[in-house]
């Protein structure tokens, strides 16, 4: 059974097959943040697009298993699109939820030193933050660390305004809303199974959860398919080793009550510099809740694996403890675990976002987002702006 959401009711797949069968003029893969996001700025300016996602509802990988962070735009390489666009992205992000009443919190950020060490770090994070235009960054001492966060250990600290949180699902349901609202039409329970290049565009076959299959036809197709993103881009034909996808799983522990309420803000370690991960940080959601994490294990094998581990109690907690001093081992208690689609392979440096219209390799109006790791989220509004570029440029 497939389901299609036409913004007044559920129908079934005969009547969708139908309006499929017509030419798709753009075919979104992926109801996850960064695809919602795209549909709702394509929508805005043109007819006829799609949105294709193989769970029955949207956000069901990992734009609903992250820290829900609207990151400052600190630590990526200049000039990167992680770094532009996550500093567009979060302005646009704040924008939006003012206007649409998402829930949101602008409370800052911490990157705390611990040691003498962490301290000769800290001034180096400035200036990259500065040369990525993020130029409100404090250095607290320990006096002024005190008046933000009384609970915490550090002996200096760089204070990021501009960081906050959002509620990803809040963000999700509205650019599903303005979508489905300006025309565009979202099926669900519908996996991409093969995709061909044919003289106006491309033909696709989805199998719906019956396994019942059927083909239409898009002229631009955008493959923003998360963990398994290079599976759809090899299934078109490109086939390509700097895009292999490798699953980096990420777990969380939870600070149980009432020491929950310890904290105010984001609070970070300094990070390690390949950036695989910026370290057992400190974020705090919405609903008051607050966590520890995610640390970042490469998986063996590209499964769903998001399975917690309990004996990593002890780890979180030494973590945690150099900054938390507050904290007990028994305070916290395994969480969540989220899965990066990361096409840095281990020990490599930071790779960028990899968004391409991919004319240069035989497919106009195929467009690639493949890597799209954090800050995904917070860059999911200026992304669907590059990519709506994208499409202009191309047609
Ligand atoms: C642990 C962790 C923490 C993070 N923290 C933050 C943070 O604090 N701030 C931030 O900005 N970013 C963060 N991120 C990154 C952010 O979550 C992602 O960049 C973002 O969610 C990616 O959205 P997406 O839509 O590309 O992918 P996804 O949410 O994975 O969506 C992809 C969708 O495509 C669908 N799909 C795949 N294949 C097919 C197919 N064949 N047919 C049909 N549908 C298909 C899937 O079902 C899925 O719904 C974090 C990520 C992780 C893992």
């Amino acid at each position: 059974m497939t389901y299609f959401y036409s913004g007044y009711k559920w129908v079934e797949n005969i009547i969708l097959k139908k309006q499929l069968m017509n030419d798709a003029g753009i075919t979104v893969i992926d109801a996850g943040v960064i695809g919602l996001a795209i549909a709702e700025n394509l929508s805005g300016s043109n007819s006829n697009i799609f949105i294709i996602e193989k769970h029955p509802i949207f956000g069901q990988e990992t734009s609903s298993r992250n820290s829900e962070v609207i990151h400052a735009g600190i630590y990526y390489t200049k000039d990167s699109l992680k770094s532009k666009l996550c500093v567009e992205g979060k302005k646009l992000l704040y924008d939006f939820c003012r206007k649409y009443d998402i829930p949101f919190n602008n409370c800052g950020k911490l990157i705390v030193a611990t040691t003498d060490e962490e301290i000769s770090v800290i001034e180096g994070i400035r200036q990259t933050a500065i040369r990525n235009g993020v130029n409100d960054l404090r250095v607290l001492d320990k006096n002024q660390i005190a008046e933000l966060e009384p609970n915490i250990f550090a002996l200096k600290a760089l204070f990021s305004p501009s960081t906050g949180i959002v509620d990803s699902h809040s963000l999700m349901k509205q650019f599903e809303t303005n979508t489905v609202n300006n025309g565009g039409q979202i099926v669900y329970g519908s996996e991409v199974a093969a995709i061909k290049k044919i003289r106006e565009g491309y033909e696709i076959r989805l199998l719906d959860a019956d396994k019942q299959d059927y083909i239409f036809t898009s002229r631009i197709v955008i493959n923003s398919a998360g963990l398994t993103a290079d599976k759809i881009s090899e299934m078109v034909g490109i086939e390509d080793n700097n895009l292999k996808i490798l699953f980096c799983k990420g777990e969380y522990f939870r600070i149980n009550p009432p020491k929950n309420k310890l904290i105010k803000r984001l609070i970070y370690p300094v990070p390690h510099h390949n950036m695989e991960g910026i370290g057992i940080h400190i974020t705090i959601d919405m609903g008051g809740g607050v966590k520890l994490g995610p640390d970042v294990k490469y998986l063996e094998s590209n499964v769903y694996d998001y399975k917690l581990t309990p004996s990593k109690q002890e780890d979180f907690f030494k973590s945690a403890r150099k900054f938390l001093p507050f904290l007990e081992y028994d305070d916290i208690a395994p969480e969540m675990a989220g899965i990066r689609p990361k096409i840095q392979k281990p020990g490599e440096p930071q790779h960028d976002f990899y968004i391409e219209e991919e004319s240069r390799r035989g497919y106009p109006g195929f467009i690639n987002l493949i890597g799209m790791e954090s800050p995904g989220l917070t860059s999911s509004i200026a992304i669907a702006k590059y990519v709506s570029n994208l499409i202009k440029k191309t047609i």
